[in-house]
């Protein structure tokens, strides 16, 4: 796949959102857990950083999503972090394999570690998903407010319509052609 392919099937992926203005992120779960019809819990963790190692996670159990999110960094990088998790889920990516008692544990106040350690390790997703992740994670917030302002331009008033149209055909008539 290449960039432009990237792109656009990113863009496609993005464009049935109707996300509103201004955007915020948590507005995005909403919409996803809409669209999912499933819970999504959004959390904050201290993943430990090691080289490889992700800053957040989505994991997917019988009922319901998480989304785990690197606690110790700045608020843009944690929302970056979540919106390229919701890009997986917007990509049909698959999710972290989960065991119900692992989540349980990793969502317990007292981290092991080493249980974090080793559900982290099997995180190993293909770049090219995370790639298209990434891609998704910048087009949100540039979706947000999108649908608006389409059905905006649809909804201009019949005054201003003809206003257009007397516009358009007189420079038609000038040019002699459609600009
Ligand atoms: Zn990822």
């Amino acid at each position: 796949m290449d960039n432009r392919t990237l792109l656009n099937y990113c863009r496609q992926v993005v464009g049935q959102l109707e996300i509103p203005a201004p955007y915020d992120v948590a507005e995005v779960c909403d919409l996803i857990e809409q669209r999912r019809g499933r819970q999504l819990s959004v959390l904050p963790m201290a993943i430990p950083v090691y080289e490889g190692s992700p800053s957040g996670l989505w994991v997917e159990t019988d009922d319901c999503d998480y989304i785990l999110y690197q606690a110790n960094t700045t608020r843009a990088h944690q929302e970056h972090i979540v919106a390229h998790e919701i890009g997986h889920m917007l990509l049909d990516h698959r999710s972290l394999p989960s065991d119900q008692d692992e989540v349980s544990q990793l969502l317990m106040p007292s981290l092991d570690p080493a249980l974090v350690r080793t559900v982290l390790s099997r995180t190993s997703y293909l770049d090219l998903e995370e790639q298209q992740a990434e891609v998704v994670a910048s087009l949100l917030p540039i979706q947000a407010g999108q649908s608006q302002r389409r059905q905006a331009a649809r909804d201009v008033p019949a005054g201003v319509a003809n206003l257009v149209d007397h516009l358009e055909r007189s420079l038609l008539a000038r040019s002699g052609r459609r600009i």
